[in-house]
């Protein structure tokens, strides 16, 4: 199936005189005729659901459509996108670990890793996403158990070198996790150019509509753990709090990372979506393809328009020619990048905030990547903890406008940004 078919199709295949549609499993536990049969459950000796804080079915289904969305072997849904970024890393990294991040991240990412997993004991070196080699070789330790990047950061707009920090992270015997969200996998297919595991927020496209927050972590099953078992012990050792069990030999390349994520935190951490949300992602992913298409060609429209206007002192989309990151864009890319414009309103911060302030169709969110068009000064908003220093190593400049291009009527879109713009 290709994507558009995968889109509509994959994970869920009902039987005869089954629902179309998946079910939604609104339970939180499930019934067995003898505890023998549970407790088979329990050592991971057959599949089944027995408590919905681990498992539950409708998850499982949506999981399965974002796998084969992605070309990956195992997926796990999370509670959020946040989640799914803390889970991906701390499945690999524990006290006294290392992790390499590109420094341009999602701000939530960023604070996560440098606050928040820095009190637990992980070390993390951020490197700006276009270092030179000699940069990149001196971030790795020997405890360095992963490397972390952004498809497209969010509000940076830069396109990371996937296949180039893969090599690098691959020559160190450490997977390369990947977030896709604003790509998202009809962009995009990460593990196509050498990445392990990928993560989404799919709080933005993927849902597509405001409806609900969540995430998701999807492994390649391509990474070979047991040929660096000193260096994932997790992965490669008797794991004593789940019946002994080694997940990398038991569950092979294709299902260790997932499987551990899920008995041991999933477990113990409780970030599941509940089945309700996974049946509304689930009606995002149908039309993932389409919106995409929609975002990509109205952005590019919009684009173009921010860019001729003289009340406009720059322009960030990396789908439009001369852009820095255009030819890499391409590589990665070639259908388009996303709906995410950013750009410098002339006269500042002040004018900025005026010309928002006018805006009638796009409306001033904290949100982006989603049905509607929404618009967003981050410097006094989503980025207000960080320093100015933080912000430029970040890419985010204080005049910096997030413009997200929704699937509106483009002319719509552009008549009001005229408005707005003519306005201060
Ligand atoms: C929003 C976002 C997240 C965090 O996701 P939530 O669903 O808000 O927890 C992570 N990464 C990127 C790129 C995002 O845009």
């Amino acid at each position: 199936m290709r994507a558009e078919t995968k889109c509509i199709q994959a994970g869920y295949e009902p039987k005869n005189g089954e629902s179309r549609l998946m079910p939604i499993v609104q339970s939180t536990t499930f019934k067995y005729d003898t505890s023998e049969d549970m407790g088979k459950l329990f050592d991971l000796e057959a599949s089944g659901y027995f408590y919905t804080r681990l498992q539950n079915p409708t998850n499982d289904y949506v999981a399965a459509k974002i796998a084969a969305l992605e070309g990956g072997t195992a997926a796990m849904l999370t509670s959020s996108g946040q989640a799914a970024t803390f889970f991906s890393v701390f499945n690999l990294a524990g006290n006294g670990d290392h992790v390499i991040a590109s420094s341009t991240i999602y701000g939530g990412s960023f604070n996560l890793f440098n606050v928040t997993m820095r009190r637990m004991g992980i070390d993390f070196t951020f490197v700006d996403p276009d270092c030179s080699d000699e940069e990149l070789e001196k971030a790795f330790k020997p405890n360095t158990k992963a490397v972390f990047g952004e498809t497209i950061a969010n509000p940076a707009l830069i396109v990371f070198d996937i296949e180039r920090f893969a090599k690098a992270a691959h020559a160190h015997g450490v997977p390369l996790i990947i977030d896709n969200t604003f790509a998202t996998p009809i962009n995009c297919r990460p593990f196509e150019w050498g990445a392990d595991i990928v993560t989404h927020s799919t709080t933005k496209y993927m849902d597509g509509h405001d409806a609900t927050v969540g995430g998701v972590i999807v492994d390649s099953g391509n990474f070979d753990w047991m040929a660096h078992a000193d260096k994932f012990p997790g992965l490669c050792t008797p794991d004593e709090s789940y019946h002994g069990i080694t997940y990398a030999e038991k569950f092979g390349k294709e299902g260790a990372f997932i499987t551990k994520c899920t008995a041991q935190l999933m477990r113990d951490l409780g970030s599941i979506p509940s089945p309700m949300n996974c049946y509304m992602l689930n009606l995002g992913l149908e039309s993932l393809a389409v919106r995409m298409e929609r975002h990509v060609s109205n952005a590019m429209k919009v684009a173009q328009f921010l860019q001729d206007s003289d009340k406009v002192e720059w322009v960030n989309y990396p789908g439009l020619p001369g852009n820095k990151y255009y030819e890499r864009a391409k590589k990665y890319m070639p259908k388009g990048t996303c709906g995410v414009i950013s750009f410098g309103v002339k006269g500042g911060r002040k004018a900025a905030e005026e010309f928002m302030k006018h805006l009638k169709v796009a409306m001033i969110a904290t949100h982006v990547a989603d049905a509607h068009t929404c618009v967003l000064h981050p410097a006094s908003s989503t980025h207000r903890q960080m320093t100015d220093e933080e912000l430029l190593a970040g890419g985010v400049s204080p005049d910096l406008v997030r413009l997200s291009v929704g699937i509106e009527n483009v002319d719509d879109i552009i008549e009001d940004l005229e408005q707005a713009l003519g306005a201060i």
